[in-house]
């Protein structure tokens, strides 16, 4: 047994639960694939470009009391 060998690691995809080889080649780690990758920063995006921004009331009507 080589000293410099190391014992691949398996762990499941953060997207779709598939079991993954850690390895340094795998360019979309911590992903199983680009497609998972994709979903992931697709779901990302997608959240931080969704402010909530209401522009329903612009409270015109608020000061016909006197
Ligand atoms: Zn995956």
């Amino acid at each position: 047994m080589k000293a410099n060998e190391k014992p691949e690691r398996i762990y499941p995809c953060p997207q779709c639960r598939k079991p993954v080889h850690w390895r340094t080649d795998n360019q979309w780690r911590p992903f199983c694939s680009h497609r998972c990758k994709l979903i992931d920063l697709g779901e990302w995006a997608a959240e931080k470009h969704a402010i909530p921004g209401d522009p329903a009331e612009d409270g015109s009507d608020f000061n016909e009391w006197e």
